[in-house]
């Protein structure tokens, strides 16, 4: 692979708190991500902003304004990671599709093409830019236009199953599945939004644990111990 993009969630990012950042989780990030770029893979990366607010959290707020909210915290979530990845001796820049002063820059595919030639690690923070989306659905977008090889999907769980681990004990997990299914059956890999788009431009996904060690060096090396989702 020579260009992925990396979804990582909010929460993953706080580990057993939930809540705001785990230094630990996220510098163990780093460390492997540092392998990749080494390596002469190029990475972008999208993160959720679930450890800090979620456009459903209140009834009593505008969703769009509560969404405006969400999309910060993946502005706040970008500038965390952006530095610890530049504490482990990588390069970074963040994109936001609005503008946040000095903050970050605004996102196009040019800006991208040309951080990437410089060996940076590109953050697409902000979401979609737009309310009623969500971090799934900017995933696709940006790994599209950037036009990625591939989605890697670090998430809580180690993969895609048939039904809940948490609530059916013999849930099944998919080595590989297709991303038709995946909608059919509506197995909640990304939102519905996100599914339909990785279908109609064809962009797979490979799905895993970031708890599992070495989840995202072994997940671009196609090493897949989660779930391999074909277009
Ligand atoms: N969000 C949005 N538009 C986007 C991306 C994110 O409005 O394009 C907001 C939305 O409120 C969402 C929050 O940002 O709940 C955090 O994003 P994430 O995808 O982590 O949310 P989740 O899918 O967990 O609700």
């Amino acid at each position: 692979m020579k260009r992925v993009l990396l979804k990582l969630s909010g929460e993953a990012l706080a580990g057993e708190k939930k809540t705001g950042f785990d230094e630990a989780v996220v510098t163990e990030v780093a460390k492997q991500v540092k392998t990749l770029v080494d390596e002469g893979i190029q990475i972008g990366i999208v993160i959720g902003g679930g450890n800090f607010w979620r456009g459903r959290t209140s009834k009593n707020i505008d969703r769009t304004k509560a969404d405006q909210i969400g999309m910060l915290a993946t502005v706040m979530n970008c500038i965390y990671v952006s530095e610890i990845f530049r504490s482990q001796g990588m390069m970074t820049s963040i994109l936001t599709p609005f503008a946040c002063g000095e903050f970050t820059k605004m996102f196009s595919k040019d800006r991208t093409n040309k951080y990437f030639a410089h060996n940076m690690v590109v953050f697409f923070a902000g979401g979609t830019g737009h309310p009623y989306f969500s971090t799934d659905t900017s995933t696709v977008l940006r790994a599209i236009e950037i036009e990625a090889d591939t989605i890697l999907l670090a998430k809580a769980v180690d993969g895609v199953y048939d039904c809940d681990p948490k609530d059916h004990p013999d849930a099944r997990k998919y080595p590989e599945v297709s991303i038709q299914e995946v909608i059919d059956r509506q197995l909640k890999v990304v939102d519905l939004t996100a599914s339909i788009m990785c279908m109609e431009n064809k962009m797979p996904m490979i799905v895993f644990g970031l708890n599992e060690k070495d989840s995202i060096v072994n997940a671009a090396h196609g090493i897949i111990t989660g779930t391999r989702v074909t277009v």
